[in-house]
C-alpha cells in the first residue's frame, strides 16, 4: 500500500460468496405487468464462508429454490430458503470442494421498479430494466452491488411483434408454437448488476458499419422506435463507430462483443448499460438529442461497465471519466475548442453548484442518487483535465491504457487509479488525489503584483477559499504579463498550501501592464487579479 493511500482506502477483502454468473430466463407479459421467471446463479464460495447465500429481491414472489448438483443422487433438490420481501436467503448443503456451486430461483409477480413494463412515448407497449443504483433487485435475484460483477445469460419470451436487445451477443433466437418470439443473448464479460438489462418493443434496428477490434468484428446497431429510426441514425448516431474507434485508439480494445445504442423508457438521459447502451425516448421525440450524450455514454463501456467503482462513493471513476472523454472525443473529432470550451462549461457548472461545499469522495452520503452531482461528474472530469496538464499527454495517456488494461471487468477504488497514474508517472500523487477528491473546493486566488527594480515582477499570492475547503497546492500556474495589449512574458509559479500570503519574485525584461493567471484555463481555480 501506498503511504499516501488516504484512511478508509483499504481495498475490500475478499467477499465470501463470489457470483460468477447470472442466468435469467424471463416470460414478458402480452397483457398486464406480471412477469415469470427462473433465475440461476453461479458462485464460488470461500473455505471458511457462511452457509447461506443471501440474494437481494424486492416485492416479488419466490416459488421454489434448488440447486442441480446439490444431491448426486437426484441431480436436483429443493434447497430451503427465507424471504422476506427484499433478501432471499437460501440455506446451502456443506461446501463440499471448491468447485462452483449454482442455485435456481421461480419467482414471479409484478415488478415494483427495475423492469419498466408501460406504453412507450409512442404508445406501444414496452418493457425495459433500468437498474441504477440498486434497483435490479426490483426484477433480478442478485447480489446488488458494483463489487460483485458477473457474467449474464439472457433467455426472453416476449410478444410476437417485439424486438428484444439485452446485454451480450446475440445468440440464438426463434419462435415458439405459439407465436411468441423468444431472444438469447449471452455477455461472457463479468459486468455490474446496474447495467444488466433488456429493451423489449416494436424496434427498428439498423446496423451501422461494425468495428474491427483485435482481428473480431464488433456489430454497432441502433435501436429505436420505427418513427426515430431514420433520425436516429442520421443525427445523435451518425457519428458511432467513429466514436468507438477513437476510444479504442485512446484508451483500449472495445471492452464487449457488440454495441447496442437503444431507445428506451429510462429515469435518465442516458445509461451506460453494458453492451447496451439506452437513451431517454423523450429527447428522440423532442428531436433534441444530441451527440455529447452518445459520446459520454459510450465512454462508460470503458469506464464504469468494465472498469467499475467498487464503492458507488467512488462515482467519479464512471462520471468524471465518461464526461471527460466525452469531450476528448468530441476535440478528436471536431477540434480543439471543444475540450476547451467544455472544460470551461464545466468548472462553471461545478463553481455554481452547492456540492462544492462537499468532497468528490463523500463517505456521508446515503442516498446513492445524490451522487449524481457537480461532484462526480464535472469536478471529477476536471481532475482528470488536470492530472492530464500536470503529467503531460504521453505519460497520461500511457497511464490510462495500463489502468484500463489491468482492471478491465473487475472493481476499483480511487486509490488502484492512483496507483496505477504513479507507476506510469514515477511521481508520489497522494497530495494531488487528496486534495481535488477528499477536499471541498477549489483554490480562489488573489493576486496582487507590482513591477520591482530591475525587470522584477512580484507577486503577492492569498488562497481566499473558505477554510473548510483546506489550501491547494498547484507545481505550476501559469502566469501571462502584457503591456498594450501584447504578450510580453509567460512565466509559472509554484502555488504552495500554505495559510500566510505567498510572495513570488519572477524576472522579466520590461514592465508590464497587466497580468493574467491560468490564460488559458487550465486549472479549476478563479484568480482575482490586481496591481
Ligand atoms: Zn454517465
Amino acid at each position: 500500500m501506498h503511504a499516501a493511500v488516504a484512511a478508509g482506502q483499504q481495498p475490500t477483502p475478499r467477499p465470501a460468496i463470489d457470483v460468477l454468473s447470472y442466468g435469467f430466463q424471463i416470460v414478458l407479459p402480452d397483457t398486464g405487468f406480471g412477469v415469470a421467471a427462473q433465475a440461476v446463479v453461479v458462485f464460488r464460495r470461500a473455505l471458511d464462508s457462511p452457509d447461506t447465500l443471501a440474494l437481494d429481491l424486492v416485492g416479488l414472489t419466490v416459488d421454489s429454490v434448488g440447486s442441480h448438483g446439490a444431491d448426486r443422487a437426484t441431480g436436483y433438490a429443493r434447497l430451503s430458503y427465507t424471504y422476506d420481501g427484499s433478501r432471499l436467503r437460501i440455506a446451502l448443503p456443506p461446501r463440499e470442494s471448491d468447485a462452483s456451486e449454482n442455485v435456481s430461483v421461480f419467482y414471479h409477480g409484478t415488478p415494483q421498479d427495475g423492469l419498466i413494463i408501460r406504453a412507450d412515448a409512442r404508445g406501444r407497449r414496452s418493457a425495459f430494466g433500468d437498474n441504477w443504483p440498486e434497483r435490479a433487485r426490483g426484477w433480478l435475484p442478485t447480489v446488488d452491488s458494483p463489487a460483485d460483477k458477473a457474467e449474464v445469460l439472457w433467455l426472453v419470451s416476449a410478444p410476437r411483434d417485439w424486438r428484444v436487445v439485452a446485454n451480450g451477443r446475440l445468440a440464438r433466437q426463434g419462435r415458439s408454437p405459439d407465436g411468441r418470439s423468444w431472444w438469447a443473448y449471452e455477455e461472457h464479460r463479468p459486468v455490474p448488476t446496474y447495467t444488466m438489462v433488456i429493451g423489449a418493443a416494436p424496434f427498428a434496428v439498423s446496423r451501422r458499419r461494425p468495428l474491427v477490434s483485435a482481428g473480431d468484428t464488433v456489430p454497432i446497431e441502433v435501436w429505436a422506435y420505427p418513427e426515430d429510426s431514420a433520425w436516429a441514425d442520421s443525427v445523435p448516431f451518425r457519428r458511432v463507430t467513429e466514436i468507438v474507434e477513437t476510444l479504442q485508439r485512446l484508451v483500449g480494445p472495445f471492452p464487449y462483443e457488440k454495441l447496442a445504442h437503444v431507445e428506451a423508457v429510462t429515469r435518465y438521459g442516458g445509461m451506460e448499460n453494458s453492451a447496451a447502451i439506452f437513451y431517454a425516448e423523450q429527447e428522440y421525440v423532442a428531436r433534441r438529442m444530441g451527440e455529447g450524450v452518445v459520446r459520454h455514454e459510450t465512454a462508460h463501456q470503458w469506464f464504469g461497465d468494465a472498469v467499475t467503482e467498487r464503492d458507488f462513493h467512488d462515482l467519479w471513476l464512471s462520471e468524471g471519466f465518461a464526461t471527460y472523454l466525452d469531450l476528448v472525443v468530441g476535440a478528436a473529432l471536431d477540434g480543439d475548442s471543444v475540450l476547451t470550451r467544455g472544460m470551461r462549461d464545466e468548472a462553471r457548472h461545478y463553481m455554481d453548484a452547492r456540492e462544492a461545499d462537499r468532497p468528490v469522495i463523500d463517505p456521508s452520503v446515503i442516498r446513492l442518487t445524490e451522487l449524481l452531482d457537480a461532484n462526480s461528474y464535472n469536478k471529477g472530469a476536471w481532475v482528470l483535465h488536470m492530472l492530464r496538464g500536470l503529467l503531460g499527454d504521453s505519460t497520461f495517456w500511457r497511464g490510462i491504457r495500463d489502468y484500463y488494461r489491468r482492471y478491465r471487468d473487475s472493481s476499483v477504488a480511487s486509490a488502484d487509479f492512483q496507483r496505477v497514474m504513479e507507476r506510469a508517472s514515477g511521481r508520489a500523487l497522494g497530495w494531488f488525489f487528496t486534495q481535488w477528491l477528499r477536499q471541498p473546493g477549489y483554490p480562489q486566488l488573489d493576486v496582487a503584483w507590482r513591477a520591482e527594480s530591475a525587470g522584477r515582477v512580484a507577486l503577492e499570492v492569498r488562497q481566499l477559499q473558505p477554510d473548510a475547503w483546506g489550501r491547494y497546492a498547484i507545481p505550476a500556474v501559469p502566469v501571462e504579463f502584457r503591456r498594450d495589449g501584447r504578450v510580453v512574458g509567460r512565466r509559472t509559479f509554484d502555488l504552495r498550501p500554505q495559510v500566510a500570503p505567498q510572495v513570488v519574485s519572477l524576472a522579466l525584461d520590461g514592465a508590464p501592464d497587466a497580468v493574467v493567471v491560468d490564460p488559458e484555463g487550465t486549472l479549476l481555480i478563479t484568480a482575482r487579479v490586481r496591481p
